[in-house]
């Protein structure tokens, strides 16, 4: 398959970014082809995919559900792989030229690593993986001339306000944030907070994982880690602000005083096809933002006392080291455990902070000491729940 359509692998192809860039690259056939399609686990919906956009490859991480998949596909041209450890060989063949890596928390560090090693292109929607290993990462794409670009609607907003700029005139950059699904709920109510209650998120549709870091504002804590590395600006300069409509994406601030936001409706849909098509832009079918019927747009602190995930989080990414991929490896620990029923709102935090207490830190960490942190930080978080 040569051609001159730019050649794309999804890692997390069933999920909710996965699905809406599919979407995006059947608005724009011309232009980009499907190589690659890899799921962690939902067979039924990657046989779909496979059939509607014929990849090259297809892979699935559970390797139980390998024959399953061979079966679905039998007598259509696609070679059919399983097991994590593919979705990292999956992510370095050669006809890609972008990987799209969409997959949930953890699972995005080594394919992602692959990826860059053999230069290609990252449109990055798997935050956690700069949560963990920014340091790694950013080292890793600098040295292999890799583009990161951030598919993150805050980090899309952030990177588009700062085209044509010069890096020293930014003084600060702002990050909105929705406030989840518990921004009104009074804080003696918070603990009673339920996994349905979380996952009822008010302005953006998105998977399990990640809703319930809104709810906890931990995924705006991972957001300010993901600022950090993406744009080398200190936690002192990136500031969270609560703007319950989404339609400011993020801000910058510059030393001149002036502020430049991206605005639009809350739907993936375009960072994902501005990552795609950087530094062009192309015409998008999708509902535009009408701010006079919107009427108001409005911003508030974010209530630290009520969310001390976000609070963690900056204090995680300043002490730096294996802090971050502590809290990230806690923090996926505890999320399953609250959609599961089996601790509350402030149980999350408080494991959290208990198990970045009990861990060793590391200043320099290399990539197994990243791999030991994430194990021995999964087990201390669990012991804590059973
Ligand atoms: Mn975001």
């Amino acid at each position: 398959m040569q051609t001159d359509k730019q050649s794309i692998a999804i890692l997390g192809s069933t999920g909710s970014i996965g699905t809406q860039t599919l979407d995006v690259i059947s608005q724009h056939s011309d232009l980009f082809e499907v190589y690659a399609l890899t799921a962690n686990n939902n067979i039924d919906r990657l046989v779909e995919q496979a059939k509607v956009y014929s990849p090259e490859v297809v892979a699935i991480a559970d390797e139980s559900k390998y024959h399953a998949l061979k079966q679905a596909l039998s007598g259509l041209p696609i070679k059919v792989f399983a097991g994590e450890k593919s979705i990292g060989e999956i992510a370095e063949m050669s006809p890609i030229d972008t990987v799209v890596t969409a997959m949930v928390g953890y699972s995005g560090l080594l394919p992602t690593i692959k990826a860059i090693e053999a230069n290609k292109k990252i449109a990055l929607a798997n935050k956690e993986t700069l949560v963990v290993a920014g340091k790694l990462i950013t080292e890793l794409a600098l040295q292999h001339h890799v583009d990161i670009v951030p598919i993150d609607s805050e980090h899309s907003a952030i990177f588009q306000c700062l085209v044509g700029e010069n890096e020293s005139s930014v003084e600060k950059l702002i990050l909105t944030a929705s406030g989840g699904a518990f921004r009104q709920t009074p804080i003696e109510m918070l603990s009673l907070a339920t996994a349905s209650d979380a996952l009822k998120h008010p302005t953006w549709k998105m998977g399990a994982k990640i809703t319930i870091d809104s709810a906890t504002m931990m995924n705006k804590g991972f957001e300010v880690i993901e600022a950090y590395w993406l744009f080398g600006i200190d936690t002192d300069r990136i500031e969270v602000i609560v703007h319950p409509q989404s339609i400011v994406h993020s801000m910058v601030q510059f030393c001149d005083g002036s502020l430049k936001a991206q605005l639009g409706q809350p739907d993936m849909r375009h960072p994902i096809q501005y990552a795609l098509t950087f530094p062009k832009r192309l015409q998008a079918n999708l509902e535009r933002a009408s701010l006079a019927d919107i009427g108001q747009l409005t911003f508030e602190k974010p209530d630290l006392d009520k969310f001390p995930n976000l609070r963690i989080a900056y204090s995680a990414i300043r002490r730096g080291g294996n802090i971050p991929c502590i809290l990230n490896a806690a923090n996926e620990v505890v999320v399953d455990a609250f959609l599961k029923g089996k601790i509350g709102f402030f149980a999350m935090s408080d494991i959290i902070e208990q198990t970045i207490n009990e861990v060793a830190f590391i200043a320099s960490p290399k990539l197994y000491d990243y791999i030991a942190t994430d194990s021995e930080a999964r087990q201390r978080a669990l012991e804590k729940i059973k």
